[in-house]
Parts: structure tokens; sequence; C-alpha cells
């Protein structure tokens, strides 16, 4: 287990929320667990397969012309992820195209990696260029804790940027604020002959972002709250997300029954999703101003 986000959640906790050391501890330690225990890959929708970890996604989704992979997650879950993606009877030299959804070291990890084995691009927002191609966390530079194995960004995105391969085609949304160049893919795929649009948002909590004194980054506030009134004004019918637990993967996979509806078909999930994340995100705002006035 790495002791590194126990440690950088810590100090940042105890700074900013005034969180218990101990309560923070166990609750990294329970998530670091989840993080790195295995999940059974599956078929989620249309062409895209799960083939992350219980707590953390990835996603394989298959097209005519070969796979595209969307994220990894923690170094040390490399070799799982190339296990579920061989387990589903793909092949991991037909991943033509490696994509990021943000430049966190949870999501990243493989993709030095991979991007060896397989020679694909990687296709990444352009403001997470430098982070992906230095290895660190933004405002962090020289925490290793917080590090992962820097790689190489071959097409850089932004806003409308589309990505195709053979018959799919994934839209690129920045929505930054989690990080400076998080990017939301969002894409249609066929479920039982009707089209669903399907959106991979790339992440809206506060994690260890400083958002007040000296921000994880300059208008890291603005953009978050810019990219709340996107996420909210999108309609898409299948919300998923770099974490399980943003769109109830366990439960919903659970329920998935031959013949019946899929239940991750769920339009208006993402805007019940994203008023949540915007009342957590005024609250530890609010704390952590708090925080600073009482430092001062
Ligand atoms: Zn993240």
């Amino acid at each position: 287990m790495r002791k590194f986000t126990v440690t950088a959640l810590c100090a940042l906790a105890l700074v900013v929320t005034g969180v218990q050391a101990q309560t923070v501890k166990d609750f990294m330690a329970a998530v670091m667990k989840k993080w790195t225990t295995p999940f059974e890959p599956f078929q989620l929708i249309g062409n895209i397969y799960y083939v992350g970890t219980d707590g953390i996604s990835a996603y394989i989704i298959k097209s005519s012309q070969g796979l595209i992979l969307l994220d990894t997650a923690l170094p040390e879950s490399t070799g799982m992820i190339k296990a579920n993606i061989a387990k589903l009877g793909f092949k991991l030299g037909d991943i033509k195209i490696i994509l990021n959804s943000h430049a966190h070291f949870d999501h990243t990890g493989g993709l030095a990696e991979i991007k060896k084995d397989t020679g694909a691009p990687l296709v990444a927002g352009e403001r997470d260029k430098p982070l992906l191609e230095g290895g660190y966390y933004p405002g962090d530079e020289k925490n290793a804790d917080l590090a992962f194995p820097p790689v190489k960004v071959d097409r850089a995105v932004k806003e409308g940027d589309v990505v195709t391969l053979g018959d799919t085609t994934l839209t690129a949304h920045a929505m930054p604020g989690h990080s400076p160049g998080c990017t939301s893919w969002e894409m249609t795929v066929k479920d039982s002959g009707q089209d669903r649009d399907v959106l991979f948002f790339c992440s809206g909590t506060v994690a260890l972002n400083k958002l007040v004194g000296q921000p994880t980054y300059p208008g890291i506030v603005d953009d978050y709250r810019s990219t709340f009134a996107k996420a909210k004004a999108m309609k898409v019918d299948v919300l998923l997300g770099p974490h399980p637990e943003v769109y109830g993967m366990q439960e919903k996979r659970a329920q998935m029954k031959d013949g019946a509806p899929n239940p991750f078909v769920k339009p208006g999930e993402l805007q019940t999703y994203v008023a949540g994340l915007e009342q957590d995100f005024d609250k530890q705002l609010a704390k952590q101003t708090a925080a600073l006035e009482k430092a001062k």
C-alpha cells in the first residue's frame, strides 16, 4: 500500500478541513484497498467494456478498426488492466489509440507502459499535457509521492475536437477544475437498436486541490464553476466516470440481465450527480477559506 496519498491528504485535511488525521488515514486505507482490488471485466453497453479495478475505471471501446483504451489506474494495477483486456478476448496489440481523462496518478499510472507495449498514440487535454509529460501533480511538481511515470502526449485536444477510429468517434469536452486539462469524452453507442449518448465524465471533485491562498493552479475556482454549468446543460443517456462510485457501476452491473433494459441507461443522472458535486465544492471552498482566514 502506498503511504503518499495518506500523507498528502492528511496534511491537506488538517490544514484545510480540520479532519482528524487518523480518520483520514483510515479512509485512505479503505480507498487504496478498493482502488487496487480486481473487478471482473464486462461489456458495459454497446461497444464499451469496463476493464478497470473495483475503485478506478478504465475502458476499452471496440471500433471496426481496433481498440481505444480510456485511462489506466495506479502503476501497480497495470498488469490487472492488461489481464482484464485479455479476459474479454481482446489483444493488447489491437489498441490503436489511448485516451486520458485527466493527469492524476490514479488514472495515468499505466499509460507509459501500455503506450510502450502497443505503440498507440496518447490523446489528452491540452492543459494536462505538461503534467502528463512531467509526471507530476499540478501545483505540487516536486512531490514524488504524487508522481507517476511521465508519458508523451501525441495529440493535445481542446473543446470540440474529435478522435475517430473506424466506425467510432469520440468528442472531447474541456471540463477543467479537477485538473486544468480535465477532458470528458462523449460518444454514441447502439443499445437494443437505439442510439444512446454516453459521457465519460472527467471528474469534478475537489480531491487534493487547493482552491484558495496558493491555489493548485490560477483560475481553478472559476474553472470548476464553468464545468458544473456546462455539465448541467448536457443531455446524455449514460453517465460513466473515472471512479465506479460516480455512476454506481457495481450496483448497475449487478442489475444487468439478458433481455432486460441496460441499467446504465439513466437520462438525468449527470445533472443529479453534478448538483451533488457542486454542493460539495461549495462546502470545501468555505472550509478552505475559513482555514486560510484562521491561519492569518
Ligand atoms: Zn483525479
